[in-house]
């Protein structure tokens, strides 16, 4: 986050990278930036100043053509009853990151990597709370529990998981990062989030496929052409927006930008 501030030019390549690739949306820098995880830096008292500057850079580098996606994570601990985290803390804290991130220039919000509905609702009430028509994108970062099921570490299924989240007002659902998941997989899991979504836009934004630990690092094997391919299928699956998570450079949304824009 103190990047955003302190090193605007290294995190302005890294969007522009992603945006000469042929990106339409870049998501900013802000995955971490609620008071809750802030505080772990000694930072808590920056939310506001650090999340603006992320978007503002985010902003820069989309350019006139270009959408600014402002990036809510999850705080990072438990609700109640199994934390000791209320929703209307937490639903403070989502707003005074938001507010910040539209202030900033951000077009949309983007609340992601969610495994708790309760969290994505309280991130999609913060969100419309601060400015009524900024949509809000939401997804869940699911694992595989038996052939072609999955579940969020809270044990939500996808039709679950989209049943919630729009019902709460998210204007787009989907997942990301999901765990160990294949590229098969995330085809699977598009297929379920589309049924459930009915005419709600489903976006997808996979690993690099399913990582291998080195060094206690983990590793994305899967190449630009694989991605390339996987974002034609989730396409032809009526998956309306696909990006790339964990382990996907610029050379991969690069390929996958192509195989979509070829194809209409
Ligand atoms: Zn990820």
């Amino acid at each position: 986050m103190l990047w955003n501030l302190e090193r605007p030019g290294d995190v302005g390549a890294i969007h522009q990278a992603y945006r000469t690739g042929g990106s339409d949306l870049i998501t900013t820098n802000s995955f971490g930036g609620t008071r809750f995880a802030l505080e772990r830096h000694g930072l808590a008292q920056r939310v506001a100043e650090l999340n603006r500057a992320a978007a503002q850079v985010a902003r820069a580098a989309a350019g006139d053509h270009g959408w600014v996606l402002g990036d809510v994570g999850p705080f990072g601990d438990f609700l109640e009853p199994l934390g000791d985290t209320t929703a209307e803390d937490l639903r403070a804290a989502f707003r005074d990151q938001i507010a910040a991130l539209i202030e900033g220039g951000a077009d949309a919000i983007l609340v992601e990597t969610m495994s708790d509905p309760a969290e994505a609702i309280v991130g999609i009430e913060a969100a419309k709370s601060c400015a009524a028509n900024v949509p809000v994108i939401v997804t869940y970062a699911f694992q595989k529990t038996a052939p072609g099921q999955f579940r969020t570490m809270m044990g939500t299924d996808a039709a679950e998981a989209v049943r919630r989240a729009t019902a709460a007002g998210a204007d787009i659902v989907g997942t990301n990062c999901g765990t160990s998941l294949s590229l098969d997989d995330y085809l699977e899991l598009a297929r379920q989030l589309v049924q459930a979504a009915g005419k709600v836009p489903v976006i997808v934004q996979p690993n690099a496929g399913s990582p291998r630990i080195e060094n206690g690092q983990a590793i994305y094997d899967a190449t630009p052409e694989q991605m390339a391919q996987t974002a034609s299928n989730l396409l032809a699956a009526d998956v309306r927006i696909i990006g790339g998570c964990c382990g996907t450079a610029p050379a991969h949304l690069a390929a996958m930008s192509r195989a979509v824009k070829s194809s209409y």
